[in-house]
């Protein structure tokens, strides 16, 4: 039967990027019945520094997002990733399977570590934990951005590696993304770059709880180029394009038909157009954030049933591990 994984780190808030690469996919698989399991990657998180009370605020800051968003906890697990220690005893198991030539070349650590002097073990370990968060709950589908495709690649192997070694536990997970040239959310600020909530920039990405004053301004400070017709061409106007794929998303209208509908505004105006567009849609969702943010002692119970629910199918999966690969007396 069906099982759905997905997780997100408490990074930051909820960006444009999150929700259409991922969010938004793990709400209509939600709808359609079935294990649905998502996880507030803390663990992950802390792969660059973070600073504690910064990190604490965030885990509830995402799980309301989630909430707001559409993820309903009667239907879908919703929990923190450290609450459920499986998650790196699996992981310590998964990393002895796999060899460090193969983390090297991901690109998502080329990356974060590209800038640092002094690389963390926890970085490069990332993809391993991100298997052990997968194969813990024997998922079979894990809706994901394009940016985590290579690393679902990996979950592949190590799940076939472990099957054929010492028999058949998990089932080979997929991957559920959407159609790349449109999901990948860019930067605003440097469109050669994905969204991302870990950007310094805080201009680069909307974020789902942005004012609309704060819409505005992103979107009129955002990078186009000197050309000031709006046409979609992706390869060459990198920063034009990204808005249009953005008002794309939001409105369900094809690209081509969004520049034949605006052929006779400049990019200047058409970014008024898309802040609002913006706007609009977002202002439910800001307004459920809010409220739920008030209610701190709620998430953190939602947060709670959770890890409960998490654990208890955790723990018969690492206790079928624990068998096969020699661990258990018995
Ligand atoms: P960080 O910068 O800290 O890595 P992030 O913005 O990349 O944060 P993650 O928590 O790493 O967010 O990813 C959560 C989910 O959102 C993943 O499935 C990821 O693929 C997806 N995602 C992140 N950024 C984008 C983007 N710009 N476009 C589409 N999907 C994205
Ligand atoms: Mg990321």
């Amino acid at each position: 039967s069906r099982r759905v994984f997905s997780g997100i780190q408490p990074t930051g808030s909820l960006h444009l990027g999150n929700y259409f690469g991922a969010v938004q996919k793990w709400v209509e698989l939600q709808n359609l019945g079935g294990d649905t399991i998502f996880s507030i990657v803390d663990m992950h998180s802390i792969t660059l520094p973070q600073d504690p009370n910064v990190l604490q605020n965030n885990v509830l800051k995402v799980t309301a997002s989630l909430i707001a968003c559409g993820i309903d906890p009667e239907k879908s697990v919703i929990f923190q990733q450290s609450k459920v220690s499986q998650h790196a005893e699996l992981c310590w198991v998964l990393g002895c399977l796999t060899t460090m030539a193969r983390l090297a070349h991901l690109p998502q650590f080329k990356e974060k570590s590209a800038t640092l002097k002094e690389v963390p073990l926890g970085l490069y370990l990332y993809p391993v934990l991100q298997c052990a968060d997968i194969l813990l709950y024997r998922a079979t589908e894990v809706p994901v951005g394009e940016d985590q495709v290579q690393h679902l690649q990996l979950a592949q192997h190590l799940a076939k590696a472990f099957n054929n070694r010492f028999g058949y536990t998990f089932p080979i997970p997929r991957a559920v993304v959407g159609d790349t040239n449109v999901c990948r959310v860019k930067s605003l600020r440097d469109p050669s770059k994905k969204m991302s909530k870990s950007d310094v920039d805080s201009k680069s990405r909307i974020d789902l709880c942005d004012s609309p004053e704060i819409i505005l301004d992103k979107c009129q400070k955002a990078l186009t180029d000197f050309q000031s017709a709006i046409t979609f061409e992706p390869e060459h106007r990198a920063g034009v394009s990204n808005l249009i794929s953005i008002h794309s998303l939001f409105t369900g209208q094809e690209p081509c038909n969004i520049c034949k509908e605006y052929s006779d505004i400049d990019t200047g105006k058409y970014k008024l157009v898309v802040a609002n567009v913006i706007q609009d849609y977002l202002k439910p969702i800001r307004e459920r954030t809010e409220k739920l943010m008030a209610d701190p002692l709620y998430l953190q119970e939602i947060l709670e049933q959770g890890s409960r629910k998490a654990r208890s199918m955790a723990e018969e999966t690492w206790q079928d591990v624990r068998k096969r690969i020699g661990f258990s007396s018995q």
